[in-house]
């Protein structure tokens, strides 16, 4: 069913779990949507926010900088904070409730002494970099998912490997809630909005041009096949050396394997790479990469060949 779409109102600001618990029981009719964010909304934010609310008849957005999925020498204590204009961008967007909550809020015993451990495709790619940083992700994830009583969870698939993750939080340990994908939402010149955008100099700005350039290589030449798709994605960053690749995959969406050279049907071409102080990652849709030529029929092929370093992950 389709639902308005943006109808300004005043979310209720909820601070505590009894806050919540008393604006929740409010929304009594119809399904509830959640979009779980860090805060500095852009619109990569509004545009999940939106398509909740045009599926949804209550949407619930949740502001929480999660200690748990950042490392002590990670961006924690940096990370731009923009509550005001952050309520703003959710009233115009119809939502219902704003759930604001402190750490201790979420965690009032401190750390948890259970976790949710995303398992083997949480230690590669960004887990490979950022040890332990799904477990904190889904630990936090299921927990609001709780807290909110949310039928249906919207998030972008910039994070294509978290959302991934996600999913399989949900299958796997049955939760009651349908998880829904939504495109990246780029700035004009193909810059994937992020937050973290805003610790860019005009300079790096440029410089970080090059992750959606050669996303968009990469994809231009997906009926020529892996090898293709590696080398062009890969040539853009030789010729930017400002951005230091973390990794340039080309993967299956579902194992996150390299793809081998006669793989058919969808694959996901991802990066991550540091540009003066700031670590960003990007990624092709999985639809727009439609990669395989099986020529000679060898589909053992692997991109072992094009692959370069032993730590980084630079195809
Ligand atoms: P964050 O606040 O960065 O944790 O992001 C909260 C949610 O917004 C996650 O589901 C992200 O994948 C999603 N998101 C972040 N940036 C974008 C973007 N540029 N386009 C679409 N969704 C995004």
């Amino acid at each position: 069913m389709t639902h308005r779409t943006s109808i300004p109102t005043v979310p209720t600001v909820a601070r505590s779990r009894d806050e919540l618990q008393r604006a929740r029981a409010a929304l009594t009719v119809g399904d509830v949507a959640v979009v779980m964010t860090m805060g500095a909304l852009h619109d990569g934010h509004a545009a999940l926010i939106r398509t909740a609310r045009a599926a949804a008849r209550h949407v619930i957005v949740t502001i929480f900088l999660n200690p748990l999925q950042f490392a002590p020498t990670e961006d924690l204590s940096r990370y731009p904070r923009t509550f005001d204009s952050d309520i703003e961008i959710c009233s115009a967007a119809g939502v219902d409730i704003v759930f604001a909550p402190t750490p201790d809020v979420v965690y009032p015993d401190g750390d948890p002494g259970v976790t949710v451990s995303a398992g083997p495709l949480g230690a590669v790619l960004e887990g490979h970099s950022r040890a332990g940083h799904f477990d904190g992700v889904l630990t936090v994830v299921g927990k609001l998912l709780h807290l909110t009583g949310a039928d249906r969870a919207y998030y972008g698939q910039k994070d294509a490997q978290q959302l991934l993750l996600i999913r399989r939080m949900a299958r796997d340990l049955d939760f009651p809630v349908e998880v829904v994908a939504v495109p990246t939402v780029r700035e004009a010149d193909g810059l994937a909005m992020s937050s973290r955008n805003t610790y860019l100099t005009a300079f790096d700005r440029e410089t970080a041009l090059c992750l959606s350039r050669a996303l968009r290589a990469g994809a231009a030449v997906a009926a020529e096949g892996p090898s293709a798709v590696r080398r062009a994605a890969r040539s853009v960053f030789v010729e930017e050396p400002l951005a230091q690749v973390d990794y340039l995959v080309l993967v299956h969406p579902e194992t996150l394997e390299d793809v081998p050279e006669c793989h058919r049907g969808e694959a996901l071409l991802a990066v991550a790479a540091k540009v003066g102080t700031t670590r960003l990652i990007d990624k092709h849709d999985p639809a727009a990469i439609t990669v395989g030529q099986c020529p000679n029929g060898n589909a053992s092929e692997r991109a072992d060949d094009d692959r370069h370093g032993d730590d980084e992950r630079l195809l």
